[in-house]
């Protein structure tokens, strides 16, 4: 038996194989050692195999996402017919003695940055799809484990990191447990495995010889136990039931009201990144969803997501929830979350770059297309508008300028609308002190703290190597909570929280002492929360 530590994201047990995903292992030998006409063969049976899995993968996407989605598998099949791509390839090998994976890769650089340079739209999202074609090509080349990295059996998968859009895009029943190499509690994958129910570890060294191993990954502890001994298994297994089982306990909070012991209530709602989520919420029994993170739609998309796509994603969301509040946060894309459609620039400081609101602002097509879709949803439930990453009144009013045009657009055309609140997420110190102003704009805040203490402390939520530093509780972040809501409060804004610390228990009691009205959780914490807010007594003094 092997053991290994890293930092757990989620306390809970999983147990079954460990698979490693080996994305990085495409390292290309430029020269071959085989004959030009051996490289050759090699690069027709890969582009051959290539083009097998693109066909059941457009069989795939066209029972799950419909025609219109799945015809990226079918353009990307037909690009391997392509016959300068095909000659491109063939004379890198002939006239430079290269490998098949040397030429694949090649042409494809090459050939994204002739569609990148293209003025047409259309031309230029193709850049993308040529790379991934040829990233495609080139895993089964070397060998590579490719796209979802899960295979037929459920399994705990083993990375050195994974992104969010690689996450997202993760067969969720194949997938017990995380294990990673680099990456922070606070990242988005760190997130979406909350989201999940998923334990997860980060900061482990793991060694090839793992993958197909028996693992424990303990989250309770911190660590891993391969090939474990039959004890220690027998352990963990009786472990994983009690877990199952206190889960089924908090089921019987279901329906109860988020009442503390002297009667102050609270709204307890859900995180969701996905429409597949919102049966997560059901079964929690959340009184509706605090953010929806839409970039989400955006990172498991291969070119923007159209209106009509988006909007038939949130009306489904609007219509399941059945009247209960649904907060759509507009695209919050950037920073550890892209999508190599959008040809974001490199940037110096991502966290502080071009991103969000500011990316919406700037490209008003993408945002109209958004807002129209979640305007025209807001007709089948009670949907809610939420723009991220603000710092001044400009921007919410330039926002709001930019939603009422839609409005129009849409009311012009005799498309039925419901009344949308609108409100902005707190998460920039800037945000906190013009609290005042910002909310004779809005009807709502909510609280970012992710995003917040990383402004707030200057410290990177994405660095591990920050851990160390990271106060979650720290007071100057504590205090900002408190004015937010105050000033809120001030103006008749309710405030919520929707940041990773909306679910610390032990700070469950600050945040009702401070007023705060509704607090927004990964599915999964929502129960216990309730369970929380119930043993509160707030008349009684707080504990020192
Ligand atoms: C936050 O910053 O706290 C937040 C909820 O948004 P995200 O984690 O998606 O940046
Ligand atoms: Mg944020």
């Amino acid at each position: 038996m092997q053991v290994a530590t890293g930092k757990s994201i989620l306390n809970g047990v999983a147990i079954g194989p460990l698979r490693i995903y080996r994305k990085e292992e495409t390292q290309t030998a430029v020269s071959s050692t085989l004959t030009v006409a051996e490289e050759l063969a090699r690069f027709d049976s890969a582009r051959v195999k290539a083009q097998e899995q693109l066909g059941a993968l457009y069989e795939k996407a066209l029972d799950e996402v419909g025609e219109e989605n799945a015809a990226i598998f079918e353009i990307h099949e037909m690009m391997l017919d392509d016959d300068d791509y095909l000659d491109a390839v063939k004379s890198i090998i002939e006239t430079q003695g290269a490998t098949a994976e040397y030429a694949v890769a090649t042409t494809g650089e090459n050939f994204a940055a002739a569609f990148a340079d293209m003025e047409d739209a259309y031309m230029k999202a193709r850049a993308t799809d040529i790379k991934d074609v040829s990233s495609r090509v080139v895993n089964i080349l070397s060998g590579a484990t490719e796209g979802n990295a899960l295979g037929d059996e459920p399994s705990i998968l083993v990375a050195d990191d994974l992104t969010p859009s690689e996450t997202v895009q993760l067969d969720k029943s194949k997938l017990l447990g995380f294990i990673t190499r680099y990456g922070s509690s606070n990242s988005h994958t760190a997130i979406l495995a909350r989201t999940m129910n998923i334990p997860a570890l980060i900061g482990v060294e793991y060694d090839d010889s793992w993958d197909g191993k028996l693992a424990v990954l303990d989250g309770y502890n911190h660590c891993v136990y391969v090939d474990p001994a039959p004890e220690l298994l027998t352990t963990m297994e009786e472990k994983r039931k009690e877990d199952l089982k206190q889960e089924a306990l908090l089921q019987g909070l279901k329906k109860k009201p988020n009442v503390t012991l002297d009667g102050k209530e609270i709204k307890v709602y859900a995180n969701i990144g996905n429409a597949s989520d919102v049966g997560l919420v059901l079964q929690n029994d959340a009184g509706g969803i605090g953010l929806f993170r839409s970039e989400f739609i955006y990172l498991d998309s291969q070119d923007f997501p159209t209106e009509d796509e988006q909007f038939a994603i949130y009306k489904r969301v609007a219509e399941t929830m059945a009247g209960k509040k649904v907060i759509i946060r507009t695209l919050d894309i950037g920073a550890d979350k892209q999508a190599s459609y959008f040809n974001l620039d490199k940037e110096e400081n991502p966290a502080l770059g071009y991103r969000a609101i500011r990316i919406c602002l700037t490209r008003k097509d993408i945002f109209k297309a958004q807002l129209r879709a979640i305007l025209r949803a807001s007709a089948y439930g009670t949907v809610s508008i939420m723009f991220p990453m603000i710092i001044s009144v400009r921007e919410i009013r330039d926002a709001k300028d930019i939603l009422e045009e839609c409005r129009r657009e849409l009311r012009e055309k005799g498309v039925p609308m419901g009344e949308v609140e609108i409100g902005i997420m707190i998460e920039t110190p800037a945000a906190v002190m013009l609290a005042d102003e910002l909310a004779e704009e809005v009807e709502f805040f909510s609280l970012g703290t992710n995003d917040l203490t990383q402004y707030t402390l200057a410290i990177d939520r994405q660095n591990p190597k920050l851990d160390a530093f990271y106060d979650a509780h720290h007071p100057a972040v504590l205090r900002m909570i408190r004015q937010t809501v105050e000033a809120g409060h001030r103006h008749g804004c309710w405030v919520g929280i929707c940041g990773e610390l909306g679910a610390d228990l032990t700070l469950t009691e600050t945040f009702l002492r401070m007023g705060v009205d509704e607090l927004s959780v990964s599915p999964p914490a929502v129960l216990p929360l309730r369970k929380k807010i119930r043993s509160l007594d707030l008349s009684k003094e707080p504990e020192a």
